[in-house]
C-alpha cells in the first residue's frame, strides 16, 4: 500500500497558507510541484559535481557526464525507451515546445534535402499532408502549421466528438496516401481526454507516415510505453512530471533519430568541423543536443522519473483516478458544464469547465481567495475552446499529492460561485 499522505508531505510548497487558507494546488496540468528529493538533487549537483558534460578530462566532468547519462537512462526506463550506449532514444530538450519545434524544424530541413537519402522519409512538398487534431495545444498546432506553410504541404485535422475526444471514425478519409506526418496529443490539456491513439498510429504507418505524440499530459499521469505504443516520436516536459523547469525530453525510435537531420547547430554535436567542408555530425542523441546542456535540471528530472517509478505508475494512476471521480462531481452543480468526457475511464484528473454566466477570470479570483489554485484562460488551446463555443474556461487538475479533501474544498467553493456573482 502506498502512503499517499506521506507522499504529499514530501512537497514543502504545499505546507503554506494562501489568503488565510491552507493551499489547495489544483493546477498541475500547468506545472507540477516538486518533491524534496528533486529540489535536493539540483542543489546537490551544484554543491558536489557541477561541470560541463561530454568534455574535459577532469574528474568532475566525468562524474557530471555520468550523472547526466544516468538521468537519461532513468527517464528512458519511465517511458519504455532504449538507454544503452549507442542505442539511446531519449534526446534532452528545453521542454515539450522545444522538442516539437525541433521535429518541425528537422522535417523542414529534410524537405530542403538536408540529411541525405535517409532523411527523405521526413521530407514534405506541395501536395503532401500533415495531420493534427483540433484538441492540440498550440505547441503542436503552430510548429506543424508553420512547417506546412514553409513546405507547401496542407494542414488537415481530426475533428472532435461533442465531449471533446479526438474522433477516430473517419481516419481513412483524413489520413491518406498523401499524409507524411501525424501529430496528436495523448491526453488533451483542456478536455483531459485520453486519445485512442492505437488506430491513429496504425493508420499513419499504413500510409507510410511518421507519428508524433504530444505526451505532456500522459507521462505524468499514466503508465506509458512508447515501444508498445509504436509511436515514432514523443515530446514532453519535465516540469509537469515533478521535475524542474527548463528541460524536457524527445523520444524517437532509434532508426528515426538516426535518419533525422539536426535542427540546431553548435558545440558538442559534431565529429568534425571545417571552414570549407560540411560538418560531420555526431550520432543521436548528441546530434540534437547542441550547446551546453541544462545538466543539473536533467539530473533532477532523472530523480523525478525514479521517484515516480518508486511509487509505481499503476498506483499513481489509481490514486488520481479516485480524485478524478470526485472532481467530476462538479458536473452535478447547477450551471457547471464539464468540457470533456464524463466517464472517468476515458480521462485523467484534468477537468476544464464553464460556469454559466460567470467569466473564468472571476471564477479564478473567487476560488483563489479561498487558497485554491486553478487555471483560467484558453490554456494555449484556442481551437478546442471554439469547439465548445467558448473563448476561455476554468481548469482544475490533479497531481499525485492531492487528496480528496482538496477536491471537496474546490467543490464547496464552486457551489458558491454563481450565488456570489448573482448569476
Ligand atoms: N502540450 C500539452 C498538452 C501541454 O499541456 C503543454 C503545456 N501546457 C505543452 C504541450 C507545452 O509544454 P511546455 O510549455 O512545457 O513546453
Amino acid at each position: 500500500m502506498v502512503d499517499f499522505a506521506a507522499i504529499r508531505g514530501e512537497f514543502p510548497i504545499l505546507d503554506q497558507d494562501i489568503h488565510g487558507h491552507p493551499l489547495v494546488y489544483l493546477d498541475s496540468a500547468a506545472t507540477s510541484q516538486k518533491p524534496q528529493c528533486v529540489i535536493d538533487a539540483e542543489s546537490e549537483f551544484y554543491r558536489t559535481i557541477n561541470a560541463g558534460v561530454h568534455r574535459g578530462a577532469h574528474e568532475l566532468a566525468a562524474r557530471s557526464t555520468m550523472a547526466f547519462e544516468d538521468a537519461r537512462a532513468k527517464v528512458a526506463r519511465l517511458v519504455g525507451a532504449n538507454a544503452e550506449e549507442g542505442e539511446e532514444e531519449i534526446v534532452v530538450t528545453a521542454g515539450a515546445t522545444a522538442g516539437l519545434n525541433l521535429l518541425a524544424t528537422a522535417f523542414g530541413n529534410a524537405s530542403l534535402g538536408r540529411g541525405g537519402a535517409a532523411a527523405q522519409r521526413f521530407a514534405l512538398k506541395q501536395g503532401d499532408e500533415i495531420v493534427v487534431s483540433k484538441a492540440e495545444h498550440h505547441s503542436v498546432l503552430l510548429p506543424f502549421q508553420e512547417l506546412a506553410a514553409r513546405t507547401g504541404a496542407t494542414l488537415k485535422w481530426l475533428e472532435l466528438t461533442e465531449d471533446g475526444r479526438v474522433r477516430t471514425d473517419d481516419l481513412d478519409e483524413i489520413i491518406t496516401e498523401r499524409t507524411k506526418v501525424v501529430a496528436v496529443t495523448h491526453v488533451g490539456n483542456v478536455t483531459g481526454a485520453i486519445t485512442d491513439i492505437a488506430p491513429i498510429i496504425r493508420r499513419t504507418h499504413e500510409v507510410g507516415g511518421v507519428f508524433v505524440l504530444d505526451a505532456c499530459q500522459s507521462v505524468p499521469h499514466l503508465k506509458v510505453d512508447f515501444h508498445a505504443l509504436d509511436v515514432d516520436f514523443a515530446a514532453w516536459s519535465a516540469h509537469k512530471m515533478y521535475g524542474p523547469t527548463g528541460v524536457g525530453f524527445l523520444y524517437g525510435k532509434r532508426e528515426m533519430l538516426e535518419a533525422l537531420p539536426p535542427a540546431s547547430f553548435g558545440g558538442s554535436m559534431v565529429e568534425l568541423a571545417w571552414m570549407d567542408q560540411p560538418a560531420q555530425y555526431m550520432l543521436p542523441p548528441a546530434r540534437f543536443e547542441a550547446g551546453t546542456q541544462p545538466v543539473a535540471q536533467v539530473v533532477a528530472a532523472g530523480v523525478a522519473a525514479e521517484w515516480m517509478m518508486s511509487i509505481g505508475m499503476d498506483q499513481l494512476e489509481a490514486h488520481e483516478r479516485k480524485l478524478t471521480g470526485e472532481l467530476l462531481k462538479m458536473g452535478d452543480i447547477e450551471g457547471i458544464r464539464i468540457l470533456g468526457p464524463r466517464e472517468n475511464a476515458d480521462r485523467i484528473g484534468t477537468v476544464a469547465f464553464d460556469i454559466n454566466g460567470v467569466h473564468p477570470h472571476d471564477v479564478g479570483q473567487f476560488i483563489d481567495a479561498q487558497g485554491i489554485a486553478i487555471r483560467v484562460g484558453h490554456h494555449c488551446a484556442q481551437p478546442v475552446h471554439r469547439h465548445f463555443g467558448l473563448y476561455a474556461s476554468n481548469r482544475a487538475s490533479c497531481g499525485v499529492y492531492n487528496n480528496v479533501e482538496d477536491i471537496h474544498a474546490l467543490l464547496d467553493a464552486l457551489g458558491k460561485v454563481r450565488a456570489f456573482f448573482g448569476a
